[in-house]
């Protein structure tokens, strides 16, 4: 099939394969539906991502999608600021936020402790998460990394990092299956592990 589209067409479909759940035939069907809408059609997507990657900034506090310095969960004065949840990505959050039950602030990774893949502490916002709880005025932090061997790492790594400045650490345990990734955990078993939180 590529070898008789335009060159420009199949940059395009190389960069969308490029994305979760997306092969080759799904991306074949996106571009030539793209096409299908005219110039406008292009032009309106095309000004979306430029958008995208000029407005669109991490949230200095937390790591989330901001359009400013912080994002609208760090800047909404309804949420906790005393109770922080470390995830591990940006997908983790809007799984929780999905269930609406959590009513803290949140912080993100950027992935979790792992050896295999060369990725150590100093690669993670762990020091930002730090002076976070240094700045003072957060009672809990909740570990919410993967139920995996990484994410366990990472738990106890960041409960080791804060035991000296006495915060209260907690883990999601009840009912998240070993192994799990939280942005695919289903609604129900997330709160369900989200309440039964215990000590780290
Ligand atoms: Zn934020």
């Amino acid at each position: 099939m590529s070898a008789v589209l335009p060159s420009a067409v199949v940059s395009l479909i190389n960069e969308l394969r490029k994305l979760p759940g997306v092969g080759e035939k799904t991306a074949t069907r996106y571009v030539l539906n793209l096409m299908l809408r005219g110039p406008e059609g292009v032009e309106a997507l095309s000004e979306a991502l430029a958008s995208v990657s000029a407005q669109v900034t991490p949230c200095r506090e937390c790591g989330f999608l901001a359009d400013g310095e912080l994002c609208v969960l760090c800047l909404d004065e309804l949420r906790d600021p005393s109770v922080i949840c470390v995830i591990e990505g940006i997908a983790d959050l809007v799984s929780f936020e999905k269930i609406g039950e959590f009513r803290g602030r949140y912080h993100i990774l950027g992935g979790a402790i792992s050896a295999l893949r060369g990725i150590g502490p100093d690669k993670l916002r762990i020091a930002e998460l730090v002076n976070r709880v240094k700045a003072g005025g957060i009672k809990e932090v909740i570990v919410a990394t993967s139920a995996d061997a990484e994410g366990e790492t990472t738990a106890l790594y960041i409960r080791k990092t804060l035991e000296p400045y006495g915060v209260r650490v907690t883990r999601p345990a009840t009912g998240i299956p070993m192994g799990s990734s939280i942005e695919f955990l289903d609604a129900v078993t997330l709160m369900r592990a989200l309440k039964g939180r215990k000590e780290l």
